[in-house]
């Protein structure tokens, strides 16, 4: 008999029975812990401590289950667990999963060595919980990687890199017991000289600077790291001394740069982005309906109206196709297939502002309640807006598709 993905009837888009068990013990944890306490972190606009310790407890968070989910065989088991806490609360979940962007630039370039050595130190344990924060942008420089001004050099007497320059936007930066801090070890060189350094906890001359107060995700703690000075010894290279070495050497003499690798990565890691968006255009949908079915307005529910029952069929379907292209690319990349169709960017693309629109019509049905803060649809529209933002922006998606699309070099 057949088996495999050419026997008959084998495409599913039914996930098997592990990840469905997974799937209903972290909505649990989004419906118990983290949805009812999604209103006080925002206000409060802090990183909820008592929370992420809860889910170390039940270990939620932990490295043992990001990265089980990262190896899932299917390539659902980020996006399905992603959807589950972001429909939860945004803010909360994205203190829950900030590690995660530290952790895959390390596990995704990193030596074995190293891998084994920084990934425990992101993730902590129950009652010792730590975090990572990933460094990239900077004032200068967010879609404009290449205009990246931190400073890398090496000293060869003690085998040190010292690291310079003023990071922004970066969650859980300054408050994180491990910084990834990509740096420039050849200016010349633009992006191509670039390479990423572990800066390990408590190392001297890291400090956070401003904390930024943001329109939404306010439970996420996103600040600029400044780093004066700072030294590390230099195992803290990620992927090693050897392969930078050799990727300078293949640039200085044209050959490829490695930048192409770079992007196949962040092509894979963007419908984890797609997912937590999709949670939060779900969660708005789903409060919608409620409300337009209880709501009594000249007599009826306000979801009898066409308008109203209208603008949830587009939201409904809006935020199921999302997930199908976030799932497309998520099934794809674990696959190991190429997503030369942009798939990645398209998932993110729609996603994100899938999320803007439900959310926005979720705060129309509901009317006065819904422009309010005793109701949670404004707050999700708020969180809603980061997804168009952070990861790359939706025009810089629009850029990556539209190449793929077309072939040409679109800008
Ligand atoms: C809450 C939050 C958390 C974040 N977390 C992190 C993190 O952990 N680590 C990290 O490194 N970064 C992080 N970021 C930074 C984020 O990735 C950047 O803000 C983002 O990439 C956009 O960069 P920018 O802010 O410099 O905007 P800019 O690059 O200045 O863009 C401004 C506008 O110009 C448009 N634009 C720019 N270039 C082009 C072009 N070529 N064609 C068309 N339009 C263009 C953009 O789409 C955007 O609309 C975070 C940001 C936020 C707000």
């Amino acid at each position: 008999m057949t088996t495999g993905p050419d026997a008959p009837g084998a495409f599913s888009l039914e996930p098997g029975p592990d990840l469905r068990e997974m799937r209903d013990w972290v909505h649990g944890f989004a419906t118990d812990v983290i949805r009812p306490a999604g209103a006080e972190w925002d206000e409060r606009e802090e990183t909820p401590w008592p929370i992420l310790d809860e889910a170390a407890k039940i270990g939620l968070y932990s490295l043992d289950f990001f990265s089980a989910q990262w190896l899932e065989p299917s390539g659902l088991g980020i996006p399905i667990a992603f959807e589950e806490l972001f429909w939860g609360d945004a803010g909360i979940a994205l203190s829950l999963v900030g590690s995660t962007l530290a952790a895959v630039a390390v596990a995704s370039n990193g030596t074995p060595e190293q891998i084994g050595e920084w990934l425990p130190e992101m993730f902590g344990g129950p009652g010792d919980v730590k975090l990572g924060a990933f460094c990239a942008s900077e004032p200068e420089a967010g879609s404009d990687v290449g205009a990246i001004r931190t400073r890398a050099e090496y000293r060869e007497a003690s085998d040190e890199w010292i690291l310079n320059g003023t990071k922004s936007w970066a969650t859980n930066g300054g408050i994180a017991d491990v910084h990834v801090v990509v740096a420039s070890v050849d200016s010349s060189l633009g992006a191509r000289g670039q390479a990423s350094f572990v800066v390990p906890p408590g190392t001297p001359g890291l400090s956070q600077g401003q904390k930024f107060r943001k329109h939404g995700v306010r439970a996420s703690h996103t600040a600029e790291v400044v780093l004066d000075g700072v030294r590390v010894p230099g195992r803290c290279l990620v992927g090693g001394r050897e392969r930078l070495d050799a990727r300078l050497a293949r640039v200085r003499s044209g050959g490829p740069s490695g930048e192409q690798a770079a992007m196949k990565t962040f092509e894979a890691s963007r419908p984890s982005v797609a997912a937590m968006a999709v949670g939060v255009g779900r969660a708005a949908v789903e409060f919608a309906r409620d409300y337009a079915t209880q709501r009594i307005t000249f007599g009826r529910p306000i979801g009898q109206n066409q308008a109203v029952g209208f603008m949830l069929a587009d939201m409904q379907a809006a935020v199921d196709a999302a997930r199908l292209l976030t799932w497309r690319a998520a099934w794809m990349a674990r696959q190991g297939l190429a997503l030369d169709g942009a798939e990645g960017s398209m998932s993110k693309l729609v996603a994100s502002e899938t999320a803007v629109r439900v959310t926005e019509q979720a705060i129309q049905i509901l009317g006065g309640n819904g422009y309010t803060r005793d109701f949670p649809v404004e707050r999700w529209h708020r969180d809603a807006k980061i997804f168009t933002i952070f990861e790359g922006t939706s025009e810089i998606q629009r850029m990556i598709i539209g190449r793929a699309v077309t072939g040409l070099d679109v800008r």
